[in-house]
């Protein structure tokens, strides 16, 4: 695995296609490997990884206590597993219900924690997708604003499979006028966070805004 050179053509990349490369950071999507290798990539000084599963994170965690360490959550999260990562993970750009919303804050709450998270919205409307339809967010605006220890950082979505490009782009172009709307109309600015874009599309989806994108394929095959 040359770690370093893959994190170092995906920095190039950024560059290339992003309009606002300083705003971009990429988070390692750690699901494919075990901690040895998330400790080669802190040697290096790479600190942001992604994990999709609960009990996965929890095991990395304990075997990594290193401060300088970012743990994103990126999968679909169980209400009840909420209290495992509560007290350590920076970002959970993975939520996908209101119900789940209340319960983050309800969680934060009890540890007097404001955590920040993302809104996943499923853009292309695809059945076998989870998150929020735009129109779900924008219904259930209220509910979602009022939660006093969350903050909305700003929005999260996955691309269909395919290889129509277009197709994506269009998803990712989508996502960004959401948050632009929504940032209008609602929340003055506070979503900054746009976190789309995997090995098969990030570059596409940094053209169209990323400022999060999420990669495991390319880093660690
Ligand atoms: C695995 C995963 C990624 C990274 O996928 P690759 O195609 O391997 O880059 C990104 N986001 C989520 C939610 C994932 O589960």
């Amino acid at each position: 695995m040359e770690l370093k050179k893959n994190i170092d053509d995906i920095m190039e990349d950024i560059k290339k296609y992003s309009p606002n490369p300083s705003k971009v950071q990429l988070i390692a999507a750690t699901k494919y490997v075990d901690y040895s290798i998330i400790k080669e990539l802190i040697d290096i000084e790479f600190f942001n990884f992604g994990e999709n599963r609960v009990q996965a994170l929890r095991d990395k965690k304990e075997k990594i206590d290193d401060e300088r360490v970012k743990w994103h959550f990126i999968g679909h999260l169980q209400k009840n597993k909420i209290k495992y990562i509560i007290d350590y993970i920076d970002l959970i750009h993975s939520v996908d219900s209101l119900s789940l919303v209340k319960e983050i804050d309800k969680r934060a709450k009890a540890i007097n924690k404001k955590q920040e998270i993302l809104l996943e919205v499923n853009i292309s409307g695809e059945e076998s997708k989870g998150g929020f339809s735009p129109q779900e967010i924008i219904e259930n605006i209220e509910e979602l604003k009022k939660n006093e220890n969350l903050m909305i950082k700003g929005l999260m979505t996955m691309a269909p499979l395919t290889d129509n490009k277009g197709e994506v782009k269009l998803v990712f172009k989508e996502l960004r006028e959401l948050k632009d709307k929504l940032n209008e109309e609602y929340f003055k600015g506070q979503l900054t966070e746009l976190s789309m874009g995997m090995t098969n599309d990030y570059q596409i989806a940094l053209e169209e805004g990323a400022s999060l994108i999420r990669i495991g394929s390319k880093i660690f095959h």
